[in-house]
């Protein structure tokens, strides 16, 4: 076995050149960590990350952590895109999401329910294209110093209380820490024995792209029918779902033509014919999570933490989501200035929020099995989704809006994510977070504020300004991933906001 030999020991091995993994090498470069990245794809961006297979829907936090951190102006492709939720009719109604295939309507939603969110960068929710992410997070990372490997496959691991060694066939690597986000069939998470606890599927999906001789037969939109739902979303490009149990996605048979045809002509309950498949994958509603996201040195994230299906679109989101959450706090342990408990607090933080998106990934399965019970709370739902309240609720819940962590302290806006404020100049908060440091944000020009912000030295951005809308605050205590640490209305309190700091952060 030959050992890799420069640098010997990275602080973090990252499993997986996804986009959770390339983000969250960004995270930790970012706070000054060497990042080894190793990918067992020889080459980036398979065909099935481009459009129109490569579409994925980023929700508010994810769009918030890009834009917290200068990559959201170098996405590009969204700017050329057409929201497929949008409906082609002239005046028509403008489609903002879906649950469980069920539209809610743009016009619908109450943005003004959402109290303390101050208009972002861009809208609440963005549709962009795996390719592209990944193309500008691997800029990034390796502008930080991140180094990529490329066809190494990880096949195990062993760790001791000091490092971890990871293994490639005859190659080892050696790290202090080893975060695997190499996706849903996780070596590392196998590998690290990961409890991976949840729910069997019910159907196989299928995503395709193929020639249709008479694709006339098939009917317009989502359609749901006695075996499962199609949709035809262009021309010959497919979403079926069969309520096979899973079963065809776990023989792990290749995907043909006739077996695609099959199943549509079941599903529709056509004679549709298929002349040719261009493209095509299938993935399933199977719904598990890790039940500890951390074994010693070795840390999941993203796919590999949690699976579910992707009806929704929240599995991106949720692994970003992981990413900003745990890059800070790895660092921070890493260089030595990490609070008892701040490592552990990735777990207690990201799990709940994993288990609340499976749930709800699991609630649309409920509502789209062919069997009359579900088509009857089906059209319930239908008809609640179609309120002001109805729509509100669901786009709140689909964009993230109100993911937050239970962070204790009395101001409702503690574990929250920061609003976005604009400040006299123009700059906004999000603006200055790109170097990725904390900010204690002093709205009233306060004298203990500053000294609190001495004491902690350079990880604190101390910052006084005037905000142009200050939503009641008079100063706000946001950790490094855009979260509420502690927050005033009023006078600040020394005490509360130095208890806030001291939990989150090591004084220099
Ligand atoms: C049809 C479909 C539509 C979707 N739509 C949306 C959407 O709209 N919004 C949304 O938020 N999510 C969506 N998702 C989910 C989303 O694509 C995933 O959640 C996301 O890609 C997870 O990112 P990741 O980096 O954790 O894993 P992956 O993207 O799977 O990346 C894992 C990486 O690890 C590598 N790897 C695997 N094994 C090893 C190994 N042994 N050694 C080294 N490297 C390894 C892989 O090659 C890969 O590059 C959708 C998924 C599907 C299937």
């Amino acid at each position: 076995m030959k050992a890799t030999q420069d640098p010997p020991v990275h602080d973090v091995i990252i499993a997986g050149a996804g986009p959770v993994g390339l983000f969250l090498a960004c995270e930790l470069a970012l706070a000054n960590c060497s990042v080894l990245i190793l990918e067992k794809a020889e080459q980036p961006n398979s065909p099935l990350k481009f459009l129109p297979f490569g579409i994925r829907g980023l929700s508010a936090p994810t769009i918030e952590a890009l834009y917290r951190r200068g990559l959201l102006p170098e996405l590009e492709v969204h700017k050329h895109l057409k929201n497929p939720h949008q409906n082609a009719q002239k005046g028509a109604r403008r489609q903002a999401g879906h649950f469980a295939g069920i539209p809610f309507q743009e016009g619908d939603i109450d943005t003004s329910a959402w109290t303390h969110r101050l208009p972002g960068a861009t809208d609440n929710s963005l549709i962009s294209e795996m390719a592209e992410l990944e193309t500008v997070l691997t800029r990034r990372a390796t502008s930080l110093g991140v180094t990529i490997k490329r066809g190494v496959a990880i096949t195990g691991f062993h760790q001791t209380a000091e490092e971890v060694t990871v293994l490639s066939n005859d190659q080892s690597f050696t790290s202090k820490w080893l975060v695997g986000c190499d996706g849903s069939r996780s070596v590392v998470r196998k590998a690290g024995g990961f409890e991976f606890a949840g729910t069997e599927p019910e159907f196989t999906g299928y995503t395709a792209k193929v020639d249709l001789v008479d694709g006339e037969k098939l009917s317009p939109g989502r359609t749901m029918t006695a075996t499962g739902m199609y949709l035809q979303s262009q021309p010959g490009y497919l979403l079926i779902q069969d309520f096979d149990g899973g079963a065809f996605h776990h023989s792990e048979m290749p995907l043909t033509q006739e077996h695609v045809q099959a199943v549509l002509r079941r599903v529709s309950n056509t004679d549709v014919t298929i002349s040719a498949l261009h493209m095509g994958t299938t993935w399933t509603d199977r719904a598990r999570q890790a039940t500890n996201y951390r074994k010693g040195r070795v840390l999941l994230a993203g796919d590999a933490a949690h699976i579910h299906s992707p009806l929704g679109g929240q599995g991106l989101n949720l692994g970003m989501g992981d990413a900003m959450n745990l890059g800070w706090k790895l660092a921070a342990t890493i260089h030595n200035k990490a609070p008892e408990g701040l490592l552990d607090s990735y777990q207690t933080e990201r799990h709940p929020i994993g288990a609340q998106v499976l749930d709800w990934s699991r609630a649309q399965v409920a509502i789209m099995r062919p069997n009359p019970a579900a088509r009857a709370l089906n059209a319930i739902m239908r008809d609640l989704i179609n309120t002001r309240d109805g729509a509100t609720y669901f786009a709140a819940r689909v964009w993230g809006i109100f993911t937050h962590y239970h962070l204790g302290g009395d101001h409702p806006l503690t574990g929250h994510s920061v609003p976005n404020f604009e400040f006299e100049d123009g700059t906004t908060i999000g603006e200055l977070m790109h170097d990725g440091r904390a900010i204690l944000l002093d709205l009233g020009s306060n004298d203990s504020l500053k000294k609190l912000a001495d004491v902690f030295g350079s990880p604190l951005n101390y910052i006084t300004a005037k905000a142009k809308e200050q939503l009641g605050l008079s100063a706000v205590l946001i950790r490094p991933d855009g979260i509420i640490a502690c927050a005033a209305d009023n006078d600040p309190d020394h005490q509360v906001f130095q208890k806030a700091a001291a939990r989150w952060f090591i004084p220099s």
